[in-house]
């Protein structure tokens, strides 16, 4: 019997839902609306992020300027905020050079550095076929398949979890 004790799910944890409201045309009651504003440069996230909203309101329907009223809304159950889990994966990969240590932030972004490498090393290891229309998981499984089946030194490992000092 396999130890499952170790494997804990995430808490889900749901968050209140924000009171939400319409921005509508004084005038018409029409939501197409916008409003000058600034857009902010985020590195991070690399999108561009509101900044400073000005008072200049405008209405499409009415395509002039106008004021814009706040009408709440009833709030949104069918969508919570889904909780944001930050996990890091952490890769290694064994060959003849070595050990190589990668981390990612997703399980995906992990498969997606091992399949990176088994794209960048199949036709030195005489891998049979193209990694060209193979999906990640395909790449790497034909790809240490392969390794296996020559007794090749070549291995992966993909671990859930910080990087270790
Ligand atoms: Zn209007």
């Amino acid at each position: 019997m396999s130890d499952q004790s170790t494997v804990s799910a995430p808490e889900p944890t749901i968050a209140p839902a924000p009171s939400r409201v319409a921005m509508v045309c004084a005038s018409c009651g029409s939501t197409d609306v916008m409003r000058d504003a600034w857009a902010v440069w985020n590195t991070e996230t690399q999108e561009w992020e509101l900044g400073n909203v000005f008072d200049d309101a405008r209405c499409e329907n009415c395509d002039r300027e106008v004021r814009i009223d706040e009408e709440p809304l009833p709030p949104d159950t069918a969508s919570p905020a889904l909780p944001v889990k930050p996990a890091r994966f952490t890769v290694h990969i064994s060959h003849k050079q070595g050990i190589d240590l990668y981390a990612a932030k997703t399980a995906e972004g992990a498969l997606g550095i091992v399949a990176g490498f088994a794209r960048e090393w199949w036709e030195h290891e005489q891998v049979p076929g193209s990694p060209k229309n193979l999906s990640d998981a395909d790449v790497v499984k034909q790809y240490f398949d392969h390794q296996e089946t020559t007794r090749g030194e070549e291995c992966y490992e993909i671990q859930e979890g910080e990087l270790a000092e």
